[in-house]
Parts: structure tokens; sequence; C-alpha cells
């Protein structure tokens, strides 16, 4: 009898249960709103968006919703995809003095997830990081401990010693001549300072044991390291190969910083498939990059920075900028003319609240293009250049960048019509009404 009981209990503890587990599904439907699907060129007006937990069901005119769903009146407003930023360095948000000799790493951890909720709510819910320790971030977005974009991280780039990822003073020894002098910023994963064939190979491995889903390295001068022009071409075809190999044997791709045609050409010869930056490319350069079906990050904005006060003394860093920023605009023409693939990656990053300038890459990008084609760059298009990752994507459960059914349900509401006005989407403050990611709701004014 007793034992009959506490069967009959268990029995009816285990249908709660699952009935409970039936019905956890979590309902969301958005209605009255004009939708832009991410690829087509207009809006579909009067619709309805039904979200199951966090992927999009279904798209239509007049959804019904299941019992329990959430209702969001959308007031006639326009939805449109999450966007992505193809190039940002969540865990930069200080000079690489700061972060080296003065910054705990707990301090830097904490700015890293206030950027990352920055870049959230400016409207991007993706973001491929190009480098730094962002893999713990990423873990604690994807758990849903903190808010935040996915990520799709590269970890610590690649730079040959002398190149654009040593930071150095002169007062401190290269790491491979001092012993066990290992710098902070390298402890921490910010880069590797690597030196041939089988140090490239070391260092890219390591970073695909850490999660990596693609491959930083650095290809050529840069502005913020004090000591490389911007001339020079930095690694050797071979070790460029290196690090094309030991990715494409995890299925990934590598991508560069570089500025000039020279390191272009080289790294695109050595397997490379994306070029970030690009400025100082050349007619030549830009043919191998169409020609080999490779992607051009660009940053155009930078062609609208004022120019200094001709009273003020040049850095050494200022004049490095100013020499990219001048080929901004010839570098936007070419990409135009042989129509490359063409990613959406701002390179922001910086003191907290910085990542706003990631929103004026629409306002320089539309000298070139329409807002509709910027808005394609942002969303669909970069989709394409993100699932280069092959098998170590980790987010294929649903489309990026679209809206239709099976998407990931990361989903903006603008007021106003961002794909005939750019500035709808660069005024977030006011115009950004909704932000949902992964079917969670991160901001509603509606
Ligand atoms: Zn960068």
């Amino acid at each position: 009898m007793y034992s009959k009981l506490s069967l009959n209990f268990t029995t009816l503890i285990f249908l709660c249960l699952f009935s409970h587990f039936l019905s956890a599904q979590d309902f969301t439907l958005i209605q009255n709103v004009n939708v832009w699907d991410g690829t087509s060129d207009k809006l579909k007006n009067g619709q309805s968006v039904l979200i199951e937990d966090n992927l999009v069901k279904e798209v239509g005119k007049n959804l019904s919703a299941p019992d329990g769903a959430n209702i969001i009146d959308g007031k006639g407003k326009t939805l449109i995809p999450g966007m992505s930023d193809a190039h940002t360095h969540l865990a930069t948000t200080s000079r690489g003095n700061d972060r080296r000799n003065s910054e705990h790493w707990m301090y830097i951890a904490a700015k890293s997830t206030k950027a990352a909720e920055n870049f959230l709510m400016l409207g991007f819910t993706t973001v491929r990081d190009l480098g730094g320790p962002v893999f713990g971030l990423k873990r604690a977005i994807d758990e849903g401990i903190i808010p935040g974009p996915r990520i799709y991280p590269s970890g610590g780039f690649l730079s040959q010693t002398s190149g654009h990822g040593d930071f150095r003073n002169p007062s401190e020894p290269n790491p491979h001549f001092a012993g066990k002098g290992n710098l902070p910023m390298d402890q921490q994963g910010w880069f590797y300072l690597v030196d041939g064939r089988p140090e490239v190979l070391k260092a890219a491995r390591e970073n695909l044991k850490n999660g990596a889903t693609q491959l930083k390295v650095m290809a050529g001068g840069g502005i913020s390291s004090e000591f490389d022009p911007i001339h020079s071409v930095q690694f050797t075809p071979d070790e460029l190969s290196a690090a094309v190999e030991a990715a494409a044997d995890w299925d990934t791709y590598v991508a560069v910083h570089i500025y000039t045609s020279k390191g272009i050409i080289r790294a695109l010869e050595a397997g490379v498939k994306c070029i970030d930056h690009g400025h100082l490319v050349d007619e030549e350069a830009m043919k191998l990059i169409k020609e080999k079906d490779a992607w051009l990050v660009p940053q155009s904005y930078w062609s609208l920075r004022p120019a200094p006060d001709s009273t003020v003394e040049l850095t050494n860093r200022m004049k490095k900028s100013l020499q990219v920023r001048a080929g901004a605009i010839n570098e936007m023409e070419l990409a135009k003319k042989y129509n490359v693939n063409l990613g959406y990656g701002t390179d922001a990053f910086g003191p907290l609240g910085g990542e706003e300038r990631a929103l004026q890459e629409f306002t320089s990008r539309v000298r070139w293009y329409t807002p509709l084609e910027v808005l394609k760059q942002a969303t669909s298009g970069n989709a394409k250049l993100l699932a280069m990752c092959g098998k170590l994507d980790p987010y294929t459960e649903g489309k990026l960048g679209v809206v239709e059914p099976g998407a990931y349900a990361d989903l903006l509401i603008y007021e106003g019509n961002p794909l005939e006005d750019e500035q709808v989407i660069v005024n977030y403050k006011e115009n950004l009404k909704l932000i949902m990611k992964d079917g969670k709701v991160y901001k509603n004014e509606l």
C-alpha cells in the first residue's frame, strides 16, 4: 500500500515536471511592424513576427499568439535584424601602456564587460573580435550572466618582434631573450610575439585551443604601436602561410591587419581570406582581393576626422594616423569599382563610450553606398564573413543577420526608416526602440 502510494506520488511529480517542460517554450509575438528581412530591397508593411524561445518561428500578416505569449505592439515602426561589427576589440578600453603597467586585469575585465554591453545597446548583436583576451567575456555573455553581443573571438593577435603587436617600451626586454621575463599583456593573452614558422604555428594553435573562431595576424605597420613604420611589411610569406595552414587545419581562416598594397598582396598570396583596414590599397591589390574572393573590412569614417590643429606638434602616432587616413577615400572608390566583398567592421575601441564611433561608419559609407546597401553589409553581408569560420562557428542553431523562420531572434525596432535614412541608425538614442538578442529583450521603449 505504502509503496504503491509513493509510486503514484512519484508519477505525479514526474507528470507535473513533464507538463511543465512541455509548456516551457517562451513565445513572443511582435505585432504591427514594417519588416526588413536583411536581404531584400523593401520593407514589408503591417507584419507580425512570432518568436519561440531564441529563434524566429514565423513572419507574416495577422499571426495569432499562442496562449501565454508575450505581446509587443510595434506601433508601425521598422523591424530589422540585429547588426554585426566585424572588427572590434572589446577588451581594449585603454592605451597599451596602461594595460601593460598600471591597470589590474580585473579592472580591464570590468571595463570590457561594460564595452560589450555598450555595443549591444548600439544595436550590434554580434561582433567579430579581432584581438584581445575575450574568451571569458564571450562565455559569460553566452551563459546569460552579462549582457553583450555574440562574439566571434580571435584571441591574442600574432605579431612578429618589432611588429604592430609589439607594444614594449625600449626598456622592456624581448621575452625571447630574457628567459622567463614574460610581459603582463603576453601573459593575459593579448598578443603573441612570434618569429619563424614554429612559433607562428604554436601561437596559432594556442588560440585555436582557447576557442578562437579565426586568427588575427599583424601583417604590417600600425598606428598604436610606436616603433613599426606604416610601410613595414610584417611576417615573411612562409610565416603567413604557417598561420593560414594552422587555421585551415581547424576549418577556419586568417584575417590580417594591413594598410599597404605590398602587405595585402603578400597576405593574399599566402592564403589570407580577410584584409582588415587596407587604407593604402592600390588598383593592383584591390583587383587581387576580388580575384581571390577575399574580404575587405575598411574604416571609411576615418576620412571624416578633422585635420589636427596646425599649431600642434604631431606625435609619431598622429603622423602615422594621418598617413593612413589619407588613403581612406581612395580605398572606398576602389572597393566600389571592383565590387569586392565588403565587411562592416569599425575598429572602434578605446575609452568607454567610444563604441559610438562604430555607428559613424554609416555616416561615411553613404558617400559610396545607399543606406540600404550599408545595412546589408552590417547584417546579412557580415553573416557570410562570420560563417567563414566553418565548423568552428559557435552559433549554428539559427541564421544571423536575417529575419526569417529559423533565424536567431536578434531583432531591432527603429522609429523611422533606416533603409532610406542612415541617420535613423546613427541617432540610436532617439530612434532605437527595441533591442532583442537571442529572444531576450534588452531595451524596450515601445
Ligand atoms: Zn583592430
